[in-house]
């Protein structure tokens, strides 16, 4: 393998394949995108429930998921026939007295922009999932619109649109370090070199060696989070509303016709969780992980501790940064002209991944990104101190 490009993208998640595709509607030629896995999303993005919801309160995060379930609903006749998986289901945001106050405030903001969002009392709630045990809300937000999609198939989605217009795949294929070459870079692979005018990192919780193969060091810790997945009895069957539980500190995705995914909103976990070895760590759930998404769903949903079943779970991990939010840079403060990333998800990078694409795509090719404040995302932001500010304790929720 010796190739020259005029960029490379290196990661073929839901962030690497949206780059690539966007890199190659928008003109660039024949954009390469690589990995080291067999398949287009096999990391992080095959292990993402995929929720879609446009409840954020850092309010440009919040018009970049806006933008990008805009494009989730309409992914089939954009991306010619291809299917996201995107399901709408409703999301119920349901705060205790801590999260009361920020709930309400995002509301406000989120109505600004035009999403239709409502806060809703505990008797429409109980219309909306009425197997629902409201007791220790404070107040409940209710999005219609929102829902999940499908990770990997979305990612491959991208990529085989990529490649119709006219970008290369180049799969089980590591890349081991990024060097200059005059105004270009020669990424190092297990097959040999590429040489690229510019390069696209989008290698999520794996990012580390490569950043410090270059001297740059990204404050990025890779956290488990473990999901388990209950089987839902005949009366709670078929679309059901997603539901963010502040108050037990967990969320419920039913997904399909009979499945529920459970996962964690614990702000512990990203604070404190120990960082793990994302090629050596504990994939499957624990027995006592297991007890307690299955206490918090019993709580919530009563009919689920009677009837529900658990069928299995397993971990994935999150790329946390300090403030939960992305990197979104070219590194040339750090000497780097030509060399872009977009890692640091922290866990609610898969809604996003359309907007990053077209993003990222714009950043390389030069055009200005007039949407965003862009600059927010610089990986400088850390050392200077200019975190964005979350509004909840839970960073994931942004
Ligand atoms: C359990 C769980 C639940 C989640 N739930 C949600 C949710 O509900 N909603 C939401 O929006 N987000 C969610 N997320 C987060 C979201 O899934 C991720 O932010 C997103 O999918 C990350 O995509 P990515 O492309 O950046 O990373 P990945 O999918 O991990 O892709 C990175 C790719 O880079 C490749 N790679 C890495 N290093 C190299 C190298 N040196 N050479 C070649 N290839 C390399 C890897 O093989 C991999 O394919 C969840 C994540 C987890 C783990």
């Amino acid at each position: 393998l010796e190739r020259k490009a005029e960029v490379v993208v290196i990661g073929a998640g839901s962030t690497g394949t949206s780059i690539f595709y966007h890199l190659a509607k928008s003109g660039a030629k024949r954009p390469l995108l690589v990995d080291k896995a067999g398949q287009t999303g096999a990391g992080q993005t095959s292990r993402s429930t995929a929720l879609i919801r446009t409840h954020y309160s850092v309010e440009t995060v919040a018009r970049m998921a806006l933008r990008s379930y805009a494009y989730f609903k309409s992914f089939d006749e954009t991306m010619g026939g291809r299917s996201a998986g995107f399901v709408e289901t409703g999301l119920l945001i349901c705060a205790d007295e801590s999260a009361k106050a920020p709930l309400l405030e995002n509301l406000a903001m989120l109505r600004r922009l035009g999403i239709p969002t409502d806060e809703v009392d505990r008797s429409r709630a109980r219309e909306i999932e009425p197997l629902l045990d409201t007791g220790p809300y404070a107040a409940v937000v209710y999005e219609p619109n929102m829902g999940y999609a499908e990770p990997s198939g979305t990612a491959a989605a991208f990529a085989s649109a990529g490649a119709e217009l006219g970008g290369e795949l180049i799969l089980n294929t590591r890349a081991t370090a990024i060097a200059r070459k005059g105004n270009a870079y020669v990424v190092s692979t297990g097959a040999g070199e590429i040489e690229a005018e510019k390069v696209v990192l989008a290698t999520g919780v794996w990012s580390g060696p490569l950043f410090s193969r270059i001297g740059v060091k990204v404050p990025v810790r890779a956290v488990r989070h473990p999901v388990a997945s209950f089987k839902r009895p005949p009366g709670y069957r078929g679309k059901r509303p997603v539901i963010l539980d502040f108050a037990r500190s967990a969320y419920y995705k039913p997904e399909g016709e009979f499945m529920m995914f459970v996962g964690s909103l614990e702000r512990e976990l990203d604070e404190r969780g120990a960082e793990v070895d994302p090629d050596s760590y504990r994939e499957d759930i624990e027995f006592d992980e297991v007890g307690r998404f299955s206490e918090c769903l019993a709580a919530a949903v009563p009919l689920m501790g009677r009837d529900g079943m658990y069928k299995g779970g397993y971990a994935g991990i999150y790329d946390v940064t300090p403030d939960q939010q992305p990197v979104i840079d070219e590194l040339s403060e750090f000497g780097y002209e030509g060399l872009f990333a977009l890692v640091g998800l922290s866990g609610h990078g898969f809604k996003l991944c359309p907007e990053f694409g077209r993003i990222m795509a714009s950043m390389v090719l030069g055009d200005p990104v007039r949407e965003y404040d862009i600059s927010l995302f610089r990986l400088k932001r850390f050392e200077e101190g200019k975190l964005l500010a979350s509004k909840y304790s839970v960073g994931t929720i942004g």
